[in-house]
């Protein structure tokens, strides 16, 4: 095993390098600037921390965001690696202890913010001690042709100019299209760089986009079908994150919210109920977001269609980070493009900038929101859309995204079909006239609404008789079954009936079926699946070790996912395993972190075996 390996597996647990790694790692090692460009979720981290690791020295992270700096080296600490961070939210004492253990050769690892760079004490500290790396992580913050420009990153090329030996220069960015690939390269100076694109295509995403008339209620309908599991709902304005907010709040779903308005307090207490999963859904502006890498967020809603496809692969890219399945659904309507033209034309930072820049940035902004938009009306692949918007060349269907021809599966629906065709003619014979395929789905779902009090038709016996299943279902099978001419729908008033072939199903014993698509055909997803579904699989023990993870995660004070990941407790309930050597074999699961947490979860194992037996 090379050295390389060696880390990968004592501090990170982890026996294979993702696509990308081990090349950066090797280039940085035989000390070459580098230039990852790989999706959010595909390690970036390790790319630099394993050369930190092997070298003497100090490596120096710039980095964009306090929430970020201290997520990472909460992670590093927690797998044995010393690091510390140094930005605002420290207080000069804070500041000035680590600078001391900083000389003193305390750390491997420094995250710093850019702000922080120039300053006379930082310099004063980084003279005193060598510097092995510096490493520039979310570089397309230095571009002015990327959506995140920080002005702070221009500094960088100066701090490096005042170093006494230039060291090696790591830059890594999850969103750069091939302009501001060019400007990172040039403003950090880096020297004929190692560069690669990793390709952004993230398998385990599934994009989605509706255009429904009632965005709340479809809200309200995707969250039905999500419970218990975690989310962010984004949303354009800070209005709208207070108005959805309440809502999901009065519906009794566990979910909080974060905008620019808040006071900082309350921000904070919202981001962490969420990071430490003691809220399931977090609501929010595009204020929230960046830095957070909590792992286990299985969805992201669109609420509002955001300003740019790089804003938006960036924010729906916060789901499924750590490779589970995870839907990226957005809530599309034409009113958005109006509120993106006018945040655009109102832009709150930045002031900065001379007129000039600002106008440039204006041109940008809006041929970028063209594009968005043109994402939500293309017929085709979505996934292939986005892939293109970046450069990178892609098969015609993915498979695993609304618009593809998905992989598709029969599936019969007699059962379903015959409730369908009877509440038509209950209420049929109920009204003596044919009502709308809506109003039918819910008094079929059990809706409460006025309309169907006052026409009574809580009174039939069909009322509720698919209350179990979700609406958009129901639609689907009615549209099915109007495509197959056993309904259809009376072009004038817009009333559906059933026509003479629903004979068949209803009194002749025939059988009707509808095609369905089948989710897993992206080959990562199916493989998560398999895994998940082996047979013995046993989702009360992982229930167990995710109640263990959480009473340690809240008395450390760090957020679950730090301990371990989903994808690490899913292994460990599929490897069962029974002694010390057998935990380390868990995906995930490093030395350190075997020393810290194997006799508490083998011993929970072993409980929870026996109360089994
Ligand atoms: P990003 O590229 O977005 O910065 P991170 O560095 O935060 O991604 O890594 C995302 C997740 O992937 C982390 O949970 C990390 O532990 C995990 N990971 C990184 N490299 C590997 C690997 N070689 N094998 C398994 N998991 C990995
Ligand atoms: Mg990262």
């Amino acid at each position: 095993m090379d050295l390389k390996h060696e880390i990968l597996q004592k501090y990170f647990g982890y026996t294979t390098f993702r696509k990308g790694q081990g090349e950066l790692i090797d280039a940085q090692l035989s000390r070459r600037d580098v230039f990852g460009i790989m999706p959010t979720g595909g390690g970036k981290s390790l790319c630099y921390q394993i050369p930190a690791l092997l070298w003497e020295g100090i490596t120096l992270v710039i980095s964009p965001l306090i929430s970020l700096m201290k997520d990472q080296v909460m992670s590093l600490k927690n797998s044995g690696i010393p690091a510390a961070y140094i930005n605002s939210s420290l207080t000069f004492e804070q500041i000035r202890l680590v600078y001391r253990n900083m000389v003193s050769g305390k750390y491997k690892i420094i995250y710093v913010a850019p702000e922080r760079l120039l300053t006379e004490g930082f310099l004063q500290a980084v003279s005193q001690v060598s510097v092995s790396m510096v490493v520039v992580d979310e570089a397309h913050c230095i571009s002015q042709w990327g959506q995140d420009f920080r002005p702070g990153y221009l500094r960088i090329g100066e701090f490096l100019r005042q170093l006494p030996c230039r060291p090696v220069v790591s830059a890594f960015t999850a969103t750069a299209t091939p302009e501001v690939q060019k400007d990172v390269i040039r403003l950090l100076g880096l020297e004929s760089p190692y560069v690669t694109v990793t390709g952004f295509d993230r398998p385990n995403l599934r994009f989605e986009v509706q255009k429904p008339k009632d965005k709340a209620a479809a809200v309200c309908a995707l969250l039905q079908e999500r419970k218990d599991r975690c989310g962010i709902i984004y949303c354009s304005t800070r209005k709208d994150v207070e108005r959805i907010c309440d809502l999901l709040k009065s519906k009794g779903l566990s979910v909080t919210r974060y905008h620019a308005g808040l006071e900082d307090e309350e921000r904070r207490r919202n981001q962490d109920d969420f990071v430490y999963d003691r809220c399931n859904i977090m609501v929010a502006t595009n204020a929230f977001g960046m830095g957070i890498n909590k792992s286990n967020v299985s969805f992201v809603i669109h609420y509002n269609m955001p300003q740019s496809i790089e804003a938006y692969y960036q924010e729906a890219g916060r789901g499924g980070r750590d490779g589970s399945p995870a839907d990226c659904i957005l809530l599309y309507s034409p009113g958005d493009i109006q509120t993106a033209k006018f945040l655009i034309l109102h832009p709150s930072e930045n002031d900065m900038l001379s007129p000039q820049e600002q106008s440039f940035i204006l041109e940008q902004d809006l041929k970028r929101l063209d594009r968005m938009v043109a994402y939500c009306k293309t017929p085709s692949c979505l996934r292939g859309f986005i892939l293109e918007y970046f450069g990178e060349s892609h098969g015609s269907t993915c498979g695993n995204c609304t618009n593809c021809s998905q992989e598709t599966t029969e599936k019969d629906i007699t059962l379903s079909a015959q409730k369908i065709l009877s509440c038509i003619q209950h209420i049929y014979r109920k009204l003596e006239y044919y009502i709308g395929p809506t109003l039918v789905i819910r008094v079929l779902h059990g809706s409460k609404e006025k309309r169907i009090k006052e026409l009574r038709l809580n009174e039939l016996s069909t009322y509720k008789l698919m209350e179990n299943i979700p609406r958009s279902e129901i639609r689907a099978m009615v549209e099915s079954l109007e495509s197959q001419g056993y309904l259809h729908t009376d072009p004038k008033h817009g009333g559906i009936y059933p026509t003479e072939k629903a004979r068949e199903i209803l009194f002749d014993g025939g059988t009707v079926s509808m095609k369905v698509p089948v989710s897993d055909s992206a080959p990562e997803v199916k493989e998560i699946k398999k895994a998940t579904a082996a047979s013995g699989f046993d989702e009360g023990l992982l229930a167990v070790l995710k109640a263990l993870r959480f009473r340690l995660a809240t008395k450390a004070n760090v957020p679950a996912y730090i301990i371990f990941s989903n994808a690490t407790l899913q292994d460990m309930v599929a490897k069962v395993p029974q002694t010390q050597e057998d935990f380390l074999k868990v995906h995930g699961v490093g030395r350190y972190k075997a020393q810290q947490y194997s006799d508490i979860f083998l011993a929970e194992i072993h409980k929870y075996l026996n109360s089994k037996a």
